[in-house]
């Protein structure tokens, strides 16, 4: 069911429990606000009132001498008093001349108890039912073969407890397929082999094949596991039952193992088809050992989903498929043969990969004739497909901010550079000598980048301040696809990182802070080259470090002895400055082609590739010629 029907019949709902809360609470409770008061008295205040005769009932305690009494006319107030020990004589006296009527009791102690629980308890009862039967006439509305909901699977009181809340997509309305994922032909291939045994599973049963229970489904964010997996519903027609990670650990302690439990119930229902539990990682990390409890109801979700994907029958054809970007966090348990037991890669894609998500979602946007993908594809790389998609769409975006009815080149450009850097910030207002420090810094980047054979082609310089906190930068975008790395290549790359700081150091013989991304980028590049990639002589190929999570960030920690450690930092200290040596003495030698350069980046704020090209290898005929790399 749709989120809309969903919202609609929850709103539905909740005005129907406020009208009959109101219509029980004024028409059948009218003493509501007519309530018994209490008031407490003096002892003599009773004597007197039962002498003026105003006392209508009364009731007295001989045990603990308590006397409770309302009066005539005031039936709404209980008088309560203790009589003095010794007195009960008189008391009863008294009661006998003023002709009160005395009674057991007067305060409607028990009836109070009901008014309690017909106030409160009815209503509630009245609410939990009404959710039933909206629960289930939805059921029915829907159908056994249509798209069913837990109604109230977030919603506590309603209908629902003890379900699942997850997701039920019949086949029709998951309208995904593989026609749909660009890229990852790997992963499709894979899950072609469970829609084929979601299709025909008597083929396997018939000669005696076991498939795969579960699939683990593993990348980076954002490669499209989420959108595989609703895909091979749509391929293989089946229903698909979904469900966060995040969703089970949500809520009552002890819900999620009932979740799961009634998840299965579920699929077990609707088979063939395919269960699937996104980031996984959440229920499904490393049980410790022992200590504190704190885990425990995590735990018992994960006991409960490995008991359930021992338990299911096979050939009825349900497949149980889970993502991740965590897979090293995952309880070894769940990848055991007959759970898990298949990991299928999503990888971030190359650049064939990257165009043809590009082209997939360009599809539907109005675009210019003649629109290049392949220079968006390659100024991407590492782009998942959700920052591709997000490329195409902030693209179109922008078309729309600038009141045109088609996307253009430019426009694609422009979003490369809002995923990468961030929203030009218009408010930031730089003096005209920062302009100029910025420029220098950026141009020496470039012209170290550009005297190098080893460094990436420069395609765009820009002193516009973004919103991630650059004031400034220059892009660089390989020509081809690159899967190896030199180490001469590496070298180049940590000297084009130091050239920003070498410029401003040469010109102004001042260092500012806007060379810190570029500090932090060349450290984290030195230290790989030490650590990882084995490109020193002093330590040649020893692992100095090992990678913590591989598809989340690339950082290192280091696996070796304090001692080793300093000697990393010392030889990674050495690296730094050969390079930013390096990189100054590029910039000395190009020092008027820096000059030259950094104004016209000044006055212009952002050139490209070719202009900057042009310009540095024009000869000025004013200017000492250069000397060429
Ligand atoms: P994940 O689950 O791996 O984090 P998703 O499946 O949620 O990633 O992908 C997010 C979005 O990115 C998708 O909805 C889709 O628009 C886009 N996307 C990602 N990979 C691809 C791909 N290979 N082809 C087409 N679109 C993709
Ligand atoms: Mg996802
Ligand atoms: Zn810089």
């Amino acid at each position: 069911m749709d989120d809309k029907k969903r919202r609609q019949s929850m709103i539905l709902y909740i005005i129907a429990a406020i009208v009959v809360y109101i219509v029980l609470s004024t028409v059948l409770f009218p003493n509501m606000q007519t309530r018994q008061q209490v008031v407490e008295v003096s002892y003599t205040q009773v004597l007197d009132d039962l002498n003026a005769e105003d006392v209508d009932k009364i009731s007295y305690d001989n045990s603990d001498l308590s006397i409770e009494y309302t009066k005539t006319g005031e039936e709404n107030t209980v008088y309560t008093s203790t009589a003095m020990s010794g007195a009960q004589e008189s008391l009863q006296d008294a009661i006998r001349e003023s002709g009160a009527e005395q009674t057991n009791t007067v305060q409607q102690d028990n009836s109070l108890m009901t008014y309690m629980l017909l106030m409160y308890g009815l209503p509630i009862l009245v609410f939990l039912l009404f959710g039933w039967w909206l629960n289930r006439r939805m059921k029915k509305a829907a159908g056994d073969d249509g798209p069913s909901m837990n109604f109230g699977g977030g919603f506590g009181m309603g209908g629902g407890l003890g379900k699942s809340g997850a997701r039920i997509v019949a086949s029709k309305d998951i309208g995904v397929t593989f026609k749909d994922v660009a890229g990852q032909e790997e992963a499709k291939e894979s899950l072609k082999e469970v829609v084929d045994f979601l299709e025909n599973p008597k083929r396997y049963e018939a000669i005696g094949a076991k498939l795969p229970r579960g699939a683990l489904l593993v990348g980076p964010p954002g490669t499209g596991k989420t959108l595989l997996a609703k895909a091979t519903a749509g391929e293989a027609h089946v229903p698909f039952f979904s469900i966060s990670g995040s969703e089970f650990v949500e809520m009552f302690v002890g819900r999620g193992a009932a979740k799961v439990r009634d998840l299965f119930k579920q699929a077990n229902e609707k088979a063939p088809c395919i269960v699937f539990i996104d980031e996984i990682d959440t229920i499904g990390k490393k049980r410790d050992g022992g200590g504190f409890s704190g885990n425990d109801e995590r735990e018992q979700t994960l006991n409960q989903l490995l008991t359930e994907m021992d338990g299911f029958d096979n050939h009825k054809g349900i497949v149980v498929l889970a993502a991740t970007n965590r897979p090293d966090s995952l309880d070894p348990a769940l990848l055991r043969p007959g759970r898990f037991d298949r990991r299928i890669a999503v990888v971030l894609p190359d650049l064939t990969g990257r165009k043809a998500i590009l082209q997939l979602h360009a599809k539907d946007v109005k675009t210019e004739p003649g629109i290049d993908l392949d220079a968006i594809a390659r100024a991407t790389p590492g782009a998942s497909g959700a920052d591709l998609a997000n490329i195409i769409n902030e693209g179109a975006l922008r078309a729309v901010r600038m009141h045109r009815t088609r996307a253009t080149q430019e426009d694609f450009e422009e979003s490369v550079e809002v995923v990468i850097a961030g929203q030009q910030r218009k408010s930031t207002v730089l003096s005209e000598h920062e302009k100029q420090v910025v420029s220098y810094h950026e141009i020496g980047h470039a012209i170290v980048a550009a005297r190098q054979k080893g460094s990436a082609p420069v395609t765009k310089i820009t002193i516009i301040p973004r919103t991630s906190g650059a004031l400034g930068y220059t892009m660089q975008v390989e020509e081809d696809e690159k899967f190896l790395t030199t180490k001469q290549e590496v070298l180049d790359k940590l000297t084009v990182y130091c050239g920003g700081r070498a410029a401003e150091e040469l010109i102004f013989n001042e260092m500012t802070t806007g060379a810190a991304n570029d500090i932090e980028q060349a450290t984290k590049l030195a230290r790989n080259m030490v650590t990882r990639f084995g490109m020193t002589e002093e330590f040649g190929m020893v692992a100095l470090g090992t990678v913590q999570n591989a598809y989340l960030n690339q950082d290192t920690s280091l696996t070796c002895a304090p001692g080793t450690a300093e000697r990393v930092d010392a030889v990674v200290v050495e690296l730094l400055r050969e390079a930013h040596d390096r990189a100054l003495q590029i910039l000395r030698e190009n020092k008027f082609k820096l000059h030259e350069l950094a104004r016209y980046l000044q006055k212009k704020e952002t050139i490209t590739g070719d202009e900057f090209m042009t310009l540095l290898t024009r000869e000025n005929p004013l200017m000492p010629k250069q000397p060429m790399a």
